[in-house]
């Protein structure tokens, strides 16, 4: 499988390439070349497989003539093996055919495990295979940072600094990460906010002199290894509601168009999806766009729901490049008259299309709030305030009753205890056996100031398994 720029000016990259890549060089994001595309007959087969074996036939024709099969079925059965429920996404009913898919059973209890635990073995495989190391320098505002450790903990090749805004994430989030140990791994504290720790990664992939050879690998969604692992579980639901003979909904809450992305390729696959439905918070960019055709920029709302608090959604110049047929030209355009304005409009035919293709809503805090005990009081369910906003624009926007909806559940709700408390849901909740003591582990993190030269410093201190590079 061959991979090109949306930008359409970068080399087109093997699947190997494409992993170790962040941004294409013109600045577009990687898609692949023609995407595979499976008979109905052929996903009827799949019915009933476990989950990693579903995933390596879903998965198989993205990384087709980088790794060979019996290495890739391996590499997967390791990665959801570590997941704590053996149907690794169960569905769970909420009412009569309104389902969550609940992907929250991995290691930090939110859906980055799925892509992530796959992205650090996936490193490790083809690193080892060069004779090559790799340094992650990532940003998190909470589910990213803590992930990505857990998925390349055990990397050899790869040391991982993540960086997060100092007493910005909750003690749940931080925990996660500063709870690790492992000579590959640093977490450093900036401080400044998000936006800063952001920066500094965007800044470090600009300029990567202080790194002194060694190469840069993104773990956030621009990475193409994360929206493939992503289209999986899509198939996995559909499969268990009576698909494809059946056609299913979804219903996503997304930031940066990474996961709801992954289900616009799944039914670009094959996969017989009948309604997409794009769920934001109130940082509700796509929503704007899906229902007014205006993509601009807007001031930054801290929410109940932090890891979709974000701008502009990183990926959805993925669907930008499909909706102008492919033209790299036309997609480097827009991008570049957003960067000097700081907004824009499609053509009314291309929005138009957009519009078949996705429903939307904007849910405010007060609503998901209203959602959780909404559904607590239903089902006796205590959803995440993320999955909340998933089951809210789910009841908004649909469009058939008799068509299976699935909401996808993207964290476990001990992650957000506080949005739990302001629904006025009473039911404590406990954090999963493997996480049982998070409170009483040791922590070790860095604090560092907002200054771009003492973090390269430190990544260049710190580089090679704690000695520097
Ligand atoms: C990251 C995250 C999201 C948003 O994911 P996108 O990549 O923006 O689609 C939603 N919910 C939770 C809990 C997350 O961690």
């Amino acid at each position: 499988m061959r991979y090109i720029s949306t930008r359409g000016q970068a080399p087109a990259l093997n699947f190997e390439d494409v992993l170790l890549a962040g941004l294409a060089t013109d600045g577009g994001l990687y898609v692949p070349e023609n995407l595979p595309r499976f008979t109905q007959e052929e996903i009827a087969s799949w019915a009933g497989l476990p989950y990693h074996e579903l995933a390596f036939r879903v998965m198989r024709p993205f990384v087709t003539g980088s790794i060979p099969d019996a290495d890739f079925k391996k590499i997967l059965e390791e990665t959801y093996g570590v997941f704590a429920h053996s149907a690794v996404a169960p569905l769970r009913q909420l009412n009569g055919n309104e389902w969550v898919l609940e992907l929250f059973h991995g290691p930090t209890l939110a859906f980055k495990d799925f892509a992530l635990q796959l992205l650090g073995r996936l490193l490790d495989y083809v690193l080892e295979k060069r004779g090559e190391r790799v340094v992650i320098v990532g940003a998190t505002s909470g589910d990213t940072g803590s992930a990505a450790i857990e998925g390349c903990k055990h990397c050899e090749n790869v040391d991982i600094f993540i960086l997060h805004p100092h007493n910005r994430v909750s003690e749940v989030q931080r925990r996660q990460m500063t709870t690790i140990f492992g000579e590959n791994i640093h977490n450093i504290a900036i401080e400044g906010n998000f936006d800063d720790c952001q920066e500094m990664v965007k800044a470090s992939f600009a300029d990567q002199g202080f790194l002194k050879g060694t190469r840069l690998v993104a773990v956030n969604s621009i990475n193409w290894a994360r929206i493939m692992a992503q289209i999986v579980y899509y198939f996995h639901a559909a499969l268990q509601l009576g698909g494809p003979a059946r056609s299913v909904a979804f219903s996503v809450p997304t930031g940066n168009f990474g996961d709801i992305f992954a289900g616009y390729l799944a039914r670009n696959m094959g996969l017989p999806i009948n309604q997409l439905i794009v769920a934001t918070n109130r940082n509700d960019i796509l929503h704007r766009f899906m229902s007014g055709n205006q993509y601009v920029k807007e001031t930054l709302h801290a929410t109940l729901s932090p890891s979709m608090d974000i701008m502009v959604s990183s990926n959805f110049e993925r669907l930008l490049f499909d909706l102008h047929g492919r033209n790299g030209a036309a997609i480097a355009g827009l991008m570049d008259s957003f960067k000097q304005g700081g907004g824009f409009s499609v053509e009314q035919e291309r929005w138009t299309e957009a519009r078949k293709l996705f429903d939307s809503l904007a849910v405010d805090d007060e609503q998901t709030c209203e959602t959780i005990a909404e559904v607590f009081e239903q089902t006796g369910e205590v959803l995440d305030p993320h999955t909340a906003i998933g089951v809210k624009a789910a009841r908004e926007c649909r469009r058939s009753l008799d068509i299976p909806m699935v909401i996808l559940g993207t964290a476990h709700p001990v992650k957000f205890p506080d949005a739990v408390e302001k629904a006025g849901v009473g039911k404590a909740l406990e954090l999963p056996a493997h996480l049982s003591d998070l409170f009483e582990r040791d922590e070790r993190c860095t604090v560092l100031p907002n200054d771009l030269k003492a973090v390269q410093a430190f990544v260049s201190q710190h580089g090679n398994r704690g000695k520097p590079l």
